[in-house]
């Protein structure tokens, strides 16, 4: 049996009750087959594989508040540090109904290739918590995320964990863990990143990773002989990385024409209004029938169904295993030239092959949406020098950070004969920086 079987194997035995867990260390390992061959007496030696798959620590804790009708609530926080071998844990804090350990896990096993492929120096790490924001008051949020941070707290720190943004943490809960931090550390650090524009935080972080997306996508497209001018582009999600995705493909001549949320999804033949999108979903926190209810031109659809309209771009910017086989094989059928993941993991394994298979040229996330923490980096940089960059200054280095990630995971596929494989090359040329630091590092 190969040494990446035999620790497949491994994994799976030792996480049978992570699926999401083992549906990325799968893909991961089965990709980068070709440079574990290629030195596997010295991986192996080193048990490389075992060590990579199996975080530093984890920590899960019990999450008490008070909600609005004096009732006490409890939650279940993670964070899991998974490696720092290339520089201190960095991920986001996902706050939905749906997390659990496993799902965190695979998130900061990701993040682990995702951050080495920005080349900036950080480590990959995860959290959360299955607390759910929607419908809560804002004086609940700040009671749920005091009481989280009162935990986490003793955990992270500016150069040991730098915790961001994810689904459902966005600016102000970021404010009211950051408030916390503060108060019971009683130290000014930048200890999370997505922070407000007068505490510390970035310009151009809320917009940087759809910007990115579309940063790494103009520049596939150009290498193909292809430009972004005149394409339909079909994205998922309402959030965030699908706003600021809509807005810049529009801003580079494509017209987007869908969006789409928990529970139901647009299509705007004149192309999605970001101002309303934004107005809908930022300002009102609304459903997408407001959306539609206010745009003569958008059809409101129930259910699942934007990868139906045809497009020559697709970008998934939702959530984890949204886009199926049954969707590519439609994409295909449709035209799609495209696929460049915003979200993390929105294309499971099978709809990933046959797009691949199919001829589509196809961006995993931890490439295409990289733009996001390499922007948290560029947070970081500021806080240490304890000076803010422009927007201008800070666009300009994300779109040189994406355009060389495109050209280093093009690379790195061609090195080890699988040109055009974006996901082998992103997760070998986020693997080969990692490795190197651990063998250099010794036994940790
Ligand atoms: P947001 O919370 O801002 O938006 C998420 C969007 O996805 C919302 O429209 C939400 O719908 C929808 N959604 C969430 N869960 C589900 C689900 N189970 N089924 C269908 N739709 C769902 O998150 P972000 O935009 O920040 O993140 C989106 C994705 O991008 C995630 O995978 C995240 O990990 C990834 N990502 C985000 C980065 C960032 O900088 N924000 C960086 C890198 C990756 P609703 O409005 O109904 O809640």
């Amino acid at each position: 049996m190969s040494y990446v079987d035999e620790v497949l194997e491994l994994v799976k035995k030792k996480n049978a009750s992570e699926p999401e867990f083992i549906q990325a260390v799968t893909e991961v390992l089965n990709s980068l087959r070709p440079v574990v061959e290629a030195n596997e007496e010295l991986y192996k030696k080193n048990a490389i594989l075992e060590r990579i798959t199996e975080p530093d620590r984890q920590f899960m804790f019990r999450v008490p508040w008070v909600d609005d009708k004096g009732q006490v609530q409890v939650n279940r926080g993670f964070r899991v540090q998974f490696n720092n071998a290339i520089g201190p844990y960095k991920g986001g804090l996902r706050l939905h109904p749906s997390v659990n350990l496993g799902i965190i896990k695979f998130l900061g096993f990701e993040q682990i290739f995702k951050n080495s492929l920005t080349s900036l120096p950080i480590g990959g790490g995860k959290g959360g918590s299955d607390f759910d924001p929607k419908g809560k008051s804002d004086r609940e949020i700040m009671a749920f995320c005091q009481s989280f941070m009162t935990e986490l707290s003793k955990y992270i720190g500016a150069d040991v964990d730098v915790p961001a943004g994810d689904i459902g943490t966005g600016a102000r809960e970021i404010g009211f863990m950051f408030g916390q931090y503060k108060r019971i550390r009683g130290t000014f650090e930048g200890v999370l990143t997505g922070k407000g524009l007068t505490y510390g935080g970035s310009l151009a972080r809320t917009e940087a990773t759809g910007y990115g997306l579309l940063y790494l996508t103009q520049e596939l497209m150009k290498c193909h002989g292809e430009s972004m001018e005149g394409k339909t582009v079909v994205v998922s999600g309402a959030g965030n990385v699908a706003i600021y995705a809509t807005q810049k493909a529009q801003q580079m001549g494509a017209k987007v024409v869908t969006c789409s949320d928990s529970t139901g999804w647009i299509y705007d033949s004149e192309g999605i209004d970001v101002a309303l999108l934004k107005e809908v979903k930022e300002v009102k926190r609304a459903r997408l029938t407001e959306y539609a209810a206010a745009r003569p031109s958008a059809e409101y659809h129930e259910g699942r169904g934007v990868w139906q309209i045809k497009c020559d771009i697709a970008l998934p910017c939702a959530t984890q295993n949204e886009l199926l086989l049954e969707d590519a094989k439609q994409l295909v059928a449709n035209g799609c030239k495209c696929v460049c993941e915003g979200a993390n993991m929105p294309t499971t394994i099978d709809a990933t092959e046959y797009l691949q298979q199919n001829g589509v040229w196809f961006v995993g996330g931890k490439a295409a949406n990289a733009g996001g923490v390499a922007t948290s980096a560029l947070e970081m940089s500021q806080n240490s020098e304890r000076l803010s960059w422009s927007f201008e200054e800070v666009d300009a280095k994300l779109q040189n950070i994406m355009v060389n990630i495109y050209h280093n995971i093009d690379d790195a596929a061609k090195r080890y004969g699988m040109e055009g494989n974006y996901v082998a090359g992103a997760n070998i040329a986020g693997f080969e920086k990692v490795v190197n630091a651990m063998l250099a590092q010794g036994v940790c």
